[in-house]
C-alpha cells in the first residue's frame, strides 16, 4: 500500500491501479522505463512534495507499471474518471482536472507532474487544497473566478455525476449552485471571487465546497 493509508491515499492507490489499463504494455516489454528515480531525482521530489524516499520509490515504481510510457494522456485520464461516473460524461471535468496536473502544459502528465499534484491534494493544509481548488476553477487563470468560470465547472461535475449519484446538492441546478456559492463567497458584490474569498468562504461554509469534497473523493 502507497501513501499514508487515509481514504485519499487508498482511493490514490485505486486510481494508479487502473491507471492506463488502456496501455499497450510493449513498452514495459522493451524496459524502456527505469523502475527506479534516481537519487537527483529523489532529492527534488523530496523537496518538492510531502513524500519519503520510500514513498516516492513505491508511488515511482507503481506509476511505470501502469504507465509503461512514463506519460498519462488525456485520454487515460478521462477513461479513469468514467470508470467512476458510469452513468455520466466526465470527460469535461476529467480535461479540466488535467489541465492542472498538466503543470508545463505539454498534453501528458509525467511521474513529477503527478505527484506533485497528489502531494498537494492528499497531503497539503488546507490553505494548499483550497489554492489548487480556486487555480482549478480559474480556467483563464486571470486570479478570479468569474459566474461563467463557476459554471462552466458545475455543468461539467453535473454532467459527470448524472443522475445514478446522489449528491447532497442533487436536487439543485448548476445555475442554482453558483448563486449558492456567489451569496456566500463574494463578499465585496464585484461577481467575481478572488482567492481570499474563495478561502475565506469554503472555511466557513465546508459545504460550499462540496465540489472540492467530491475532486477528493476521487482522488
Ligand atoms: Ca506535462
Ligand atoms: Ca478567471
Amino acid at each position: 500500500m502507497s501513501g499514508c493509508g487515509c481514504i485519499v491515499c487508498v482511493r490514490s492507490n485505486n486510481i494508479r491501479r487502473i491507471v492506463c489499463s488502456t496501455v499497450d504494455h510493449w513498452y514495459h516489454a522493451m524496459g524502456q522505463t527505469r523502475s527506479r528515480l534516481t537519487p537527483e531525482e529523489i532529492s527534488e521530489l523530496r523537496s518538492t512534495t510531502y513524500f519519503s524516499e520510500r514513498e516516492l520509490q513505491q508511488w515511482y515504481k507503481g506509476f511505470v507499471r501502469d504507465c509503461p510510457s512514463g506519460n498519462l494522456s488525456q485520454k487515460e485520464f478521462r477513461n479513469i474518471y468514467q470508470q467512476f461516473f458510469p452513468s455520466g460524461d466526465a470527460s469535461k471535468f476529467a480535461d479540466l482536472v488535467f489541465n492542472e496536473f498538466d503543470s508545463n502544459k505539454d498534453g501528458a502528465i509525467e511521474f513529477k507532474e503527478f505527484i506533485a499534484a497528489l502531494s498537494v491534494i492528499s497531503r497539503g493544509s488546507l490553505e494548499e487544497k483550497l489554492t489548487w481548488s480556486f487555480r482549478l476553477y480559474d480556467l483563464d487563470k486571470d486570479g478570479k473566478i468569474t459566474r461563467q468560470e463557476l459554471l462552466s465547472i458545475m455543468e461539467a461535475i453535473y454532467t459527470m455525476v448524472g443522475h445514478a449519484v446522489r449528491l447532497p446538492y442533487d436536487e439543485k441546478t448548476p445555475e442554482q449552485r453558483v448563486d449558492q456559492i456567489f451569496y456566500m463567497m463574494d463578499k465585496n458584490h464585484d461577481d467575481l471571487l478572488t482567492l481570499e474569498e474563495f478561502k475565506d468562504g469554503s472555511k466557513q461554509d465546508p459545504s460550499v465546497v462540496q465540489a472540492l469534497s467530491l475532486y477528493d473523493g476521487l482522488m
